[in-house]
């Protein structure tokens, strides 16, 4: 059973509740208990005294379900779905120190405030470019700090979920691969560290909603969902966008979403026209891979938009963003 409380009850709620075998979500105007299915509300607890309200224990997904409860996601300063455009962009892995320099000057330049690098890749070939590993981590860290970025970067191992929180990376990806790794989301849910959560390859919305149903059971609300397309029978783009999900996977629930169009796209002359309809669609952030050298890129060559065409790409977004149909404000995009 899923109950919220509001914050003036909170204390005496908890106090007779046995908190140990809930799970706990906090919101600005209460908190949300989940209540494992064989724990009742205490005969005590008055629904209609005390400020509870029990939800629907019929939805599938309870916790990220689109309710009017405020909710903030938020990734170090910056919140994500209040209407700005944000944008994330950096490249396919990390490959060295002066990459990233160059990458992050080129975000500062456009006041983008999010660099993604992967350190360990998940490739499709065992003999292809698997990252640079922990010390890719640390680069990603680093580089971000010292341009005052956020860095995210994919977490892949379960093993390794201490080693990326003391690097200090401002959030964590989960990737296509893992969407439907249960223990992998189990632990980040125990954790308060922001998570991107990819679409799967071929993963319905529900299936999506319900992976990040799993995180927020654990008690970590912090989740952006990421569209980046998913199998289809079409061979000359890498993945079919799947537009029509960012409308339903916004109504269906109250996380930010995102929308990452180089995935989908496969090809770098696609990306800027997915980008927009992202956008256009009501996306609230775009993830996008850029590389100072995309045809040295060790991973996704393919795709990676040079800084120039990320530019004009900006410049484009900023157009879009204002269109009357889109979410207002588009300042973090002015400056
Ligand atoms: C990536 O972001 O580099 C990546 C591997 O993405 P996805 O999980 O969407 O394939
Ligand atoms: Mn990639």
């Amino acid at each position: 059973m899923l109950i919220f409380v509001a914050n003036k009850d909170s204390q005496l709620i908890m106090e007779s509740l046995k908190t140990e075998q809930s799970f706990v979500c906090r919101h600005p105007e209460g908190q949300l208990i989940y209540l494992a299915e064989h724990l009742s509300l205490p005969a005590s607890l008055n629904p209609h005294r005390q400020a509870i309200e029990i939800l629907d224990k019929h939805d599938d997904y309870p916790l990220v379900a689109k309710r009017n409860i405020a909710h903030e996601v938020k990734i170090g300063d910056v919140t994500l779905g209040d209407g700005k455009l944000q944008l994330i962009a950096g490249p396919c892995s990390v490959e060295s120190e002066d990459q990233l320099i160059e990458t992050a000057k080129q975000l500062n330049k456009l006041g983008i405030k999010f660099m993604r690098g992967g350190a360990y890749k998940p490739r499709t070939s065992p003999y292809s470019f698997q990252g640079l590993g922990h010390d890719g981590l640390k680069l990603m860290q680093d580089v971000a700090k010292m341009h005052d970025l956020h860095a995210i970067v994919e977490l892949m191992d379960v093993r390794l979920l201490d080693t990326f929180l003391e690097a200090g990376v401002s959030a964590i990806q989960i990737g296509s691969r893992n969407m439907q790794n249960y223990d992998l989301l189990k632990a980040v849910g125990r954790t308060k560290i922001p998570v991107i959560l990819k679409r799967g390859l071929a993963a319905t919305i529900k299936e999506w909603l319900l992976a990040a149903e799993y995180i927020a059971a654990q008690g970590n609300s912090q989740i952006i969902l990421c569209e980046r397309g998913v199998r289809s029978f079409e061979p000359s783009y890498r993945n079919m966008l799947d537009i029509t999900a960012i409308p339903v996977a916004k109504k269906e629930t109250h996380l930010p979403v995102i929308v990452d169009p180089s995935h989908a796209a496969g090809r770098t002359d696609l990306v800027a026209p997915l980008a927009k309809a992202a956008v256009a669609a009501g996306a609230d952030g775009l993830l996008i891979e850029i590389h100072p050298q995309p045809s040295k890129a060790l991973s996704d060559k393919d795709q990676a938009l040079s800084f120039n065409e990320f530019e004009e790409l900006v410049r484009d977004l900023k157009l879009i963003n204002r269109a009357p149909h889109a979410s207002e404000g588009s300042d973090e995009l002015e400056k």
